[in-house]
């Protein structure tokens, strides 16, 4: 940001901050935060716009997204009840508003990866967040940092407190986010606030998260990563598959496709298991003829080296072992191979939990007193956006699609309701 506009915007700052009393307050200054800010003013220049965050800086968590690449939307986030969870007609909401369009009204480059995926073109989540905050100083838009909101009271409109200040606002936006990775903002304390007013949300949960199995189960694989087509059974039925690459760590299961599927442990818990297909282009018969071939190859060689040339050596090595509980020294002593297919078609991890809302990217459920308006229900002048609502996505761009365009579609109906309440 220049010397020049980093002055307007700290001006802007000032006078607001001085009076503390705003037409619109948005509590969080992170996607959908900076989004409703930017909204807001867009829709009604003469209202007075703060965003609050409790951090020192805005938009710590848009930082770390996408690797630092910002996977900000998707060509498919239209498809809302494919990719999204919870009360996921709010994604319908929010169909029409493009915000690829929205970055590249505010300077930013978007382009799709080839699967859909829309990064900024720089892919650099740091110029996504440059880009919102400029236009927030461009119009004004008054950031007050290091302030976390620890109460809200309704009266003649909305007094909030902090530790140690305290705002007047007419009308509130809640975007604080869920509860994953509070070390970047979302530490849930808006939804305990939300909780003590009365307005009605769904049990949180870590999603988009890795999934814990038996340590010693997956202890031989760390470091490990294989393509894998992974089906989530829950009491011995097969619920949900999703292909893509797993990586094993200590305990956890982890990788785009696991994230997909993690949601589900909350539904069915230890009743869960994740099944992995190892060789998914090919059927069972396929993979039974190929060990056939294979043993023939390698038949004078050392038991531990028949699938090297399949899959990695500890990965071989270890399907050889779920498979058969001792092992011939040389590979053309192994009899069978029937059971090493199944095993390798099916290799099977109980769930016994998942990694948290440390390590989740998103958080299942959330304030589910809403309008069709991003309003809350039970709380008029109260509107919501982003994550703190009971909505999550997909990998692959969805949750910050949401985010943006929920917060855009919040802010403007905040500001054009001021109007009517004047
Ligand atoms: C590591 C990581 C990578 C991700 N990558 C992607 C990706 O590439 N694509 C994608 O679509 N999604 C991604 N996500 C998910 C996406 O980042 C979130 O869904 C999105 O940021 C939610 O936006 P939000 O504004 O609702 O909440 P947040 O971004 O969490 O912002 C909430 C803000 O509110 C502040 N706050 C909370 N409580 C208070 C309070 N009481 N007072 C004041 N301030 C408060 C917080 O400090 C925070 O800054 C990723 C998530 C993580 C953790």
């Amino acid at each position: 940001m220049s010397e020049a506009t980093q002055a307007v915007f700290n001006q802007s700052i000032i006078m607001s901050h001085a009076m503390n009393r705003f037409d619109i307050a948005i509590i969080g200054g992170g996607a959908s935060g900076l989004a409703a800010a930017i909204s807001a003013k867009r829709t009604n220049r003469k209202a007075s716009v703060a965003v609050i965050e409790r951090l020192a800086k805005t938009g710590k968590k848009l930082l770390a997204t996408g690797n630092g690449r910002c996977n900000l939307s998707n060509a498919d986030a239209g498809s809302y009840k494919k990719h999204y969870y919870g009360s996921c007609e709010l994604a319908g909401l929010t169909v029409g508003f493009s915000v690829p369009d929205f970055f590249e009204g505010l300077g930013v480059l978007c382009e799709d990866d080839g699967y859909g995926r829309i990064y900024p073109r720089c892919r650099s989540a740091a110029s996504v967040l440059d880009a919102l905050r400029l236009e927030c100083a461009k119009l004004g838009v008054a950031e007050i940092c290091n302030t976390g909101i620890t109460d809200i009271e309704i009266r003649d409109g909305f007094i909030l407190r902090s530790e140690d200040e305290i705002f007047y606002a007419r009308t509130v936006i809640l975007a604080g986010g869920g509860r994953s990775q509070p070390a970047l903002g979302s530490n849930g304390s808006l939804l305990d606030i939300c909780a003590g007013l009365g307005i009605t949300a769904a049990e949180t949960s870590p999603a988009l998260v890795p999934l814990k199995t038996e340590p010693a189960l997956v202890k031989p694989l760390k470091g490990q990563r294989a393509d894998a087509n992974v089906t989530f059974f829950a009491y011995g039925k097969a619920v949900k598959s999703e292909r893509g690459e797993v990586q094993f760590t200590d305990g956890l299961i982890s990788g785009i496709c696991v994230f997909d599927l993690s949601y589900l442990y909350e539904r069915y818990k230890n009743n869960s298991e994740l099944r992995l297909d190892l060789l998914p282009d090919m059927d069972i018969q396929q993979v039974n003829g190929l060990l056939k071939t294979t043993r023939k190859i390698r038949k004078d060689a050392p038991a531990e080296d028949y699938l090297s040339g399949i899959f990695t050596k500890p990965m071989g090595m270890y399907l050889l072992k779920r498979a058969y509980k001792k092992l011939p020294v040389r590979t053309g002593d192994i009899a069978d191979s029937e059971h090493l297919a199944q095993t390798i078609k099916q290799l099977a991890f109980p769930i016994t939990g998942t990694a948290g809302f440390d390590r989740s990217q998103v958080t299942a459920g959330g304030i589910t007193d809403i309008t069709d308006r991003f309003e809350i229900a039970s709380h008029p002048g109260m509107y919501a956006c982003g994550e703190i609502l009971d909505i999550f996505g997909d990998c692959g761009g969805y949750n910050l699609d949401f985010a943006f365009s929920s917060g855009a579609i919040a802010g403007q109906n905040a500001a054009s309701d001021l109007y009517k309440r004047q």
